[in-house]
């Protein structure tokens, strides 16, 4: 393992290292010192030529996944030229590289497999990780980590679900420039339940049911453990953790390493900052709303944590701010009186008659904000949306849940459900509504506005743990960055061709929270945002000679 303190190979080798190669933009004075000489064309393009070829090649591929495939390639034979493309591009590629085309990709990576990228550990390395992990060649920095058990919302997708890893790290490069040399993407291949993977010849992963209890425990133990010991500064997130497992890890290590759970807590962030978005529009402060969320699960309690941690942050006891919150999971509203509930819908279930259903949950709380985190469809109906257009004057309507299809209403939907009154935002993204006259731009609540900045702020203050207050500083950062404009407009997240700036302004943020709270492993310098800029990547191409 060599640190990314950057050795550069020569000839033929450094045509094939995606870190270094620049392909047909490498100088005369490059060709000759690093011995490239007669490797390439004669013609020497700059990056930019070569950026408007590989989109003109793109453009002309029938579908996403052919997409995702030359993406793919790409990035594994140019690094910087991917990031250029991605940095460029970002509202085309931004899909194409993650959700939604990420999810079909996993589904077809077998199928679709040229090379690997990052590391796949198995059940089968129990005893030898950290032996294993020292095959990777460089420094790792940031670990994306699944286990491939609830990919997106397409469930169990066992070692198929690196394609996860991969493309959330590429979103960190992409939106806060953290250097791509120091990201190692990590599936823990446990087994899988997925028959079909099971049965499919192209498949990447074990062929074997997946290991739960004490085996599974073990190996999390192990992998962290050994994660520490070869890489000891390493921020580790956990991803796409199936609902039973995601709340007890993330329990587990939070205060013992450097280490978040985006699902539940870059969720929370980033709904947080839409609703105080919406409060900017309304006039009124967070205690005076109500929130009811259809779904209890890892978005839902992750935002209701949140939020309850920026009333208490106001000055507001935590039961009462918990009483602002309730939850509706497939069984009808959260109440004191239903027994089996899991830990972390508890804080929630408070005094109340039981309720089956949300519509009948809604009349009876009046709450001035819904949010849909329940992965299934259309469940904002008519009916829903009349009532809080009758109860509010501007209510607030989050439909969060992906992929499209599982939107618990579409933007029109919600405008039109509501007389255009509706403060809206969505997991996936709408196209812009004509509604009275007016054009009204609904934003996606999208994760990469948080989790890129707050991994950035986190490597450049050398932070030793990751705390729901940097979430919360996270989320007040990005509201800030909300212009009237985009408010006239419907708009409750800026544009996310600014996630560049959101993102080091976030870093910035939480490397002020580190330093504050005495989590920060290397001594203040005067300058936060110049520390925060020191750390960032630049995909313009360097010279080596
Ligand atoms: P999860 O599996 O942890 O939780 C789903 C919850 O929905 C569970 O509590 C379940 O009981 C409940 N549920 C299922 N069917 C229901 C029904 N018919 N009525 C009421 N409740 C029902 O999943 P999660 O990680 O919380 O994600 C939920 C959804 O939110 C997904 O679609 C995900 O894509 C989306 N999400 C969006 C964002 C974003 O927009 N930034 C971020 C994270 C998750």
């Amino acid at each position: 393992m060599k640190d990314s303190e950057d050795v550069i190979p020569h000839g033929a080798r450094l045509l094939c290292d995606p870190l270094h190669n620049k392909g047909t933009a490498f100088s005369e004075v490059e060709r000759d010192a690093l011995g490239l000489r007669g490797l390439l064309p004669p013609h020497i393009h700059t990056q930019d030529e070569q950026m408007a070829r590989f989109l003109e090649n793109l453009r002309n591929l029938p579908d996403a996944l052919e997409k995702f495939v030359a993406l793919s390639a790409l990035h594994d034979r140019n690094e910087a030229l991917f990031f250029r493309v991605v940095c460029d591009n970002v509202d085309e590629i931004m899909p194409l590289i993650y959700t939604p085309t990420v999810g079909l990709a996993c589904q077809r990576f077998g199928h679709i497999f040229q090379r690997p990228r990052g590391m796949f550990i198995s059940i089968n390395d129990r005893g030898r990780i950290a032996e294993v992990l020292r095959n990777w060649p460089r420094k790792a920095g940031i670990i994306v980590v699944t286990d491939g058990e609830r990919i997106l919302g397409l469930g169990d997708q066992g070692a198929n679900g690196m394609g996860i890893p991969v493309g959330k790290l590429s979103l960190y490069t992409a939106c806060a420039g953290i250097d791509p040399a120091i990201c190692l993407p990590v599936t823990l291949d446990m087994g899988t339940n997925n028959e079909t993977l099971l049965n499919d010849p192209y498949y990447v992963g074990l062929r074997r049911r997946r290991v739960t209890g004490a085996a599974y425990d073990e190996l999390i133990d192990e992998f962290i453990s050994a994660a520490r010991e070869v890489f000891p500064d390493v921020i580790i997130q956990f991803e796409d953790f199936a609902n039973h497992n995601a709340f007890r890890l993330l329990e587990r290590y939070r205060d013992r390493i450097c280490t978040f759970n985006d699902d539940i807590q870059g969720t929370a962030s980033v709904a947080l900052a839409g609703v105080l978005s919406a409060l900017r529009v309304k006039g009124t402060s967070l205690a005076d709303e109500t929130f009811l969320f259809l779904g209890a699960g890892e978005a839902a309690t992750g935002i209701a944590d949140l939020i309850v941690a920026a009333m208490v942050a106001q000055g507001i006891a935590p039961e009462a701010a918990r009483q602002r919150c309730w939850l509706v999971d497939s069984k009808g509203l959260v109440v004191k009186s239903r027994d089996g509930l899991a830990a972390q819908k508890l804080p929630y279930a408070h005094e109340h008659a039981p309720v089956t259903d949300f519509l009948s949950a809604l009349k009876a709380l009046k709450p001035t904000a819904i949010v849909g985190v329940a992965a299934v469809g259309g469940t904002f109906t008519p009916e829903v949306l009349r009532a809080m257009a009758d109860f509010n004057e501007r209510p607030i309507v989050f439909a969060l849940s992906n992929p499209t299809s599982k939107a618990e209403c579409t933007a029109e939907q919600a405008y039109q459900g509501t007389d255009g009154r509706a403060l809206f935002a969505c997991g996936s993204p709408f196209a812009p509504v004509e509604f009275g006259g007016q054009t009204l731009v609904p934003r996606q609540g999208n994760n990469s506005y948080i989790f890129p900045g707050v991994g950035l702020g986190a490597i450049a203050c050398g932070a030793t743990r990751i705390t729901d207050e940097m979430f919360l500083a996270a989320a007040h950062t990005l509201a800030s960055q909300v212009t009237p404009a985009d408010l006239d407009q419907g708009s409750l997240f800026p544009p996310l061709a600014n996630t560049r700036e959101v993102s080091a302004r976030i870093a910035v943020a939480v490397a002020e929270v580190a330093y504050e709270r005495g989590l920060a492993g290397r001594s203040r310098p005067e300058d936060l945002r110049e520390l925060v800029q020191s750390h960032v990547y630049d995909p313009h191409y360097r010279r080596y000679a």
